[in-house]
């Protein structure tokens, strides 16, 4: 045995009991899943292609009320026309927010990219502080969890707050993932104060790593990417929102046009890979929970900060590595590259991609491009220099470029 090898089986051992759990999440989600596929009566004729306006596509109707079952949700739009989860965020933020309304983060600092929708900062051309939306957040304590009495101020304070977003994920932050139980006391405490106001949780990279999702904790509006989670490594492109009906019926307003809303929209390419990448996320996001846990325990071994560690409960897919310069960041995502299937030749570059505030350095090469439910890194480029590992479609990619990352760092 090499070293990188014993390294690996070594990890392996300490990993067990977790993936033990992790396959139990598996089971349960996966039941729902079929369920949901076989209330629906999901049939060979709801794969077919459809053009044009997309009247009575029993196809698209049929994906978007098993993704509803599946997700605990009353209703939910599921459109490959959405082009990622950024646009389904914009369009879900927009659909339920109107002038003179106060937008308020319960989680601290949103996603990058959701900086010019919100208008944090310099207040983008059409963003929502353009419109009129105002936004406060409500800081994370210092460990990083939800602060419950600075979200309590804010509500008793702000009378115009109508939307309280929620990150599920850490996304590109040394912070915790949510709970399901974290969601609930944001919940909670959001309707008692604020009965008209909508919970709305950014649910990208979220799914399937719990028995249930955070509808299941009173969450109003569920939002995600189908390139990340509940695409299953298969669906092309698109994105979803889901939850209570009247502010589905609100978003697909906003979607496509008021008097249209969900009734329209064709896909020529037909809705099979939706279908049956539901069908196999549960299975895709556990294999991606693995790679992740493996990674924390083998560079968490190496003498790197991971989070979360490997036996810690996860809550997303994304496993943060703090390697502390530059170069290792860039080795590091250089080897997850060069051990795809896809583009292994490239050598990625940090560079300054559109939404983000640093440069940022990308590996991905994924089948389905720049899907992160496939194995792949990023990290902006900042001190302290922290690389953030998802996905893995099977877990023997990820432990494959899990060795090779070790020893690109080690300047093997
Ligand atoms: C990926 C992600 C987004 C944005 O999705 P894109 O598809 O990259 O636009 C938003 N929030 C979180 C937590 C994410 O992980």
């Amino acid at each position: 045995m090499d070293t990188i090898e014993a390294i690996l089986v070594a990890a392996e051992a300490a990993c067990a009991s977790v993936w033990t759990r992790l396959a139990s999440v598996e089971r349960t989600c996966f039941a729902r899943i079929l369920d949901s596929m076989q209330a629906e009566r999901v049939a060979t004729q709801h794969f077919a292609a459809t053009t044009g306006y997309g009247y009575d596509d029993i196809g698209r109707d049929t994906l978007e009320r098993v993704y509803a079952r599946a997700l605990g949700c009353e209703c939910a739009l599921v459109r490959p026309q959405i082009v990622s989860g950024t646009h389904a965020l914009a369009v879900a933020l927009f659909g339920m927010l109107r002038p003179g309304d106060r937008l308020l983060s319960a989680v601290g600092k949103p996603y990058d990219t959701l900086d010019e929708v919100i208008g944090i900062g310099e207040p983008a051309d059409g963003s929502l502080a353009d419109w009129g939306v105002t936004y406060s957040e409500a800081a994370l304590t210092g460990s990083g969890n939800p602060d419950l009495d600075a979200l309590h101020a804010a509500l008793r304070s702000q009378p115009d707050i109508r939307v309280v977003l929620v990150q599920r994920s850490r996304g590109y932050a040394w912070r915790p993932s949510l709970s399901l139980a974290q969601i609930g006391d944001i919940c909670r405490i959001v309707h008692a104060e604020r009965p008209e106001a909508v919970v709305l949780v950014d649910n990208c990279y979220g799914e399937f790593t719990d028995v249930q999702e955070p509808s299941a904790v009173g969450a109003d509006v569920l939002v995600g990417s189908l390139i990340k989670n509940p695409g299953g490594g298969l669906a092309a492109t698109g994105g979803y929102m889901a939850g209570r009906s009247a502010h589905i019926a609100r978003i697909a307003d906003r979607l496509t046009s008021p008097g249209i809303g969900a009734e329209v929209g064709s896909y020529a390419a037909g809705y099979q890979s939706f279908y049956q990448g539901l069908f196999l996320a549960p299975h895709t996001v556990a294999q991606a929970l693995k790679t992740a846990s493996l990674a924390a325990r083998v560079f968490a071994d190496a003498g790197y900060d991971v989070s979360p560690t490997h036996d810690a409960l996860r809550h997303d897919i994304i496993q943060a590595i703090r390697l502390g310069s530059p170069e290792k960041v860039i080795a590091f995502c250089r080897a997850i590259q060069f051990a795809s299937p896809v583009d292994s030749f490239a050598t990625p570059e940090p560079w300054a991609m559109p939404g983000y505030q640093h440069p940022v350095i990308m590996a991905a090469g994924t089948f389905v491009s720049g899907a992160s439910i496939e194995l792949s890194a990023d990290a902006p480029i900042r001190p302290p220099y922290i690389v953030y590992l998802q996905g893995g479609l099977t877990y023997e990619h990820g432990r494959l470029a899990i060795g090779k990352a070790l020893q690109a760092i080690n300047g093997e």
